[in-house]
């Protein structure tokens, strides 16, 4: 079948947005709340010409108890059957210990990781971009999902890594 991308990260760091903005239309619920996708969702996409699954996930957080650590073990399972991994990060509230230890699963996982760098909304955001070089996982690719800045040269990266 066709290559199967998993968008993984913490709850509100924009995942749904980012697969919303890459299908081109409103399939994946955004919210406001955190934790709204719980389940992991495929869908198929296009980039280029070339055809792609994107699988949104719920928010993973490594410590979570409860419904969220069912929701985290949700996104943990969508890397077994991931080519290739987006992962979401928040500048705005920049790395934070839960994506430092996901970071770590997925550099675990061998699996082509492409990081984003998402609400880069404004050059002013750029350099806390560019600190997620700390999170080990190679470029963090600037990303405004709500908007669409970055999201064509992302696209580029995502399927270089197939
Ligand atoms: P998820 O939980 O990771 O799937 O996050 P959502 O896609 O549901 O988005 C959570 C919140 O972040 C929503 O209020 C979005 O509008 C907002 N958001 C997502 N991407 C961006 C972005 O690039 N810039 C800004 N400023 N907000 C964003
Ligand atoms: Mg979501």
């Amino acid at each position: 079948g066709q290559p199967i991308v998993a968008v993984v990260g913490r709850p509100n760091v924009g995942k749904s947005t980012l697969v919303n903005r890459v299908l081109g239309r409103r399939a994946a619920v955004v919210e406001d709340v955190p934790g709204v996708t719980r389940d992991r969702i495929a869908y198929d996409a296009t980039w280029n010409g070339r055809r792609f699954t994107l699988v949104d996930t719920g928010g993973w957080e490594p410590d979570a108890s409860g419904l969220a650590a069912q929701v985290s073990e949700q996104a943990r399972a969508a890397l077994d059957t991931a080519d290739a991994v987006l992962f979401i990060v928040d500048v705005v509230t920049g790395a934070t210990d839960a994506d430092e230890a996901v970071a770590r699963v997925l550099h675990r996982s061998g699996l082509p990781v492409i990081l984003v760098a998402n609400k880069v909304d404004d050059l002013r955001f750029e350099a806390d971009a560019a600190a997620l070089w700390s999170l080990g996982l190679g470029e963090p690719h600037p990303v405004s999902a709500l908007h669409g800045r970055g999201s064509g040269d992302l696209l580029d990266a995502v399927l270089a890594a197939l």
